[in-house]
């Protein structure tokens, strides 16, 4: 049996949901070393989404979180909140940390939205994550990617993005690991919390908030990839809106996927 990788992925209802979902699974598939947990973001969980989980042959943990319903600031005058100001797949990320760590489970914890496309070498570069590990990510960020530089020695000196300037680990979801061990609490750590993803943050600020939890500087990140020169990730998002105009979700569902 190799190492674990624990492989998180939020999912809510849209029209492409599912058509995400199985690319995803029929990915994920190849490598029965994975145990894939899901987490709807409504009140429980769907069976389209359960067919899609147990048809995968994988090992799976099938949550369902609600996300809160984004308050509007206090002196937020127009009515509609701007969707870009909520972070999203936070409660559910947390779940799935709850879980790990109240299980005890043992292996590396990857952040795997359900629109990305991945390339299955990702998996056996994840394993080597001891405590925080990095890489790139294409179409991201502004840019062409968002990737680390690595000096000659092997360590990570930067990270680069178009976006968001200011913060301290300037990575996307797909862009890093975590072993369970800096999950749970060691002796000396009893007074801070467990890292989690906090809401409360800038949009855009989720990752590097969550980082900076548990490492204090880039040098402590480990490269992967060939030290970020490889892409295995890209952040790609199904856009079918123009086919979409005329078809409500539902129609869809039970039509292709019932
Ligand atoms: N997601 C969710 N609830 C939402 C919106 C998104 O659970 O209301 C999930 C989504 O399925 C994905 C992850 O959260 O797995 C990140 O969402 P998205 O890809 O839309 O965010 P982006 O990376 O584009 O900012």
């Amino acid at each position: 049996q190799q190492q674990w990788i624990f492989f998180v992925t939020p999912t809510y209802e849209r029209p492409t949901q599912i058509a995400d979902m199985v690319r995803l699974s029929q990915t994920l598939s190849h490598d029965p070393s994975i145990y894939w947990i899901v987490i709807e973001d409504r009140a429980n969980c769907s069976m389209r989404v359960r067919w899609i989980l147990e048809r995968s042959g994988l090992h799976f943990a099938h949550l369902s979180v609600l996300s809160p319903k984004p308050q509007p600031p206090p002196d937020y005058t127009n009515k509609t909140i701007p969707p870009n100001s909520i972070s999203r797949g936070v409660s559910q990320r947390n779940a799935a940390l709850d879980l790990i760590t109240a299980e005890k489970f043992t292996g590396v914890v990857y952040f795997g939205d359900d629109d990305n496309v991945y390339d299955t070498r990702l998996f056996n570069e994840l394993r080597k994550t001891q405590r925080v590990a990095v890489f790139g990510v294409a179409f991201v960020g502004n840019g062409k990617y968002e990737r680390c530089v690595v000096d000659a020695g092997g360590r990570v000196v930067a990270l680069l993005s178009n976006w968001a300037a200011g913060r301290k680990f300037s990575m996307d979801m797909g862009g890093f690991a975590v072993h369970s061990r800096v999950l749970s609490l060691v002796p000396e750590d009893k007074v801070r919390p467990l890292p989690r993803f906090r809401s409360s943050v800038r949009k855009g600020f989720l990752e590097t908030d969550f980082i900076e939890q548990i490492v204090d500087h880039v040098g402590q990140l480990e490269p992967l990839m060939d030290n970020c020169t490889r892409f295995y990730v890209w952040h790609v998002q199904t856009d079918v809106q123009n086919m979409m105009e005329k078809v409500e979700s539902d129609d869809l569902y039970e039509d292709i996927s019932a």
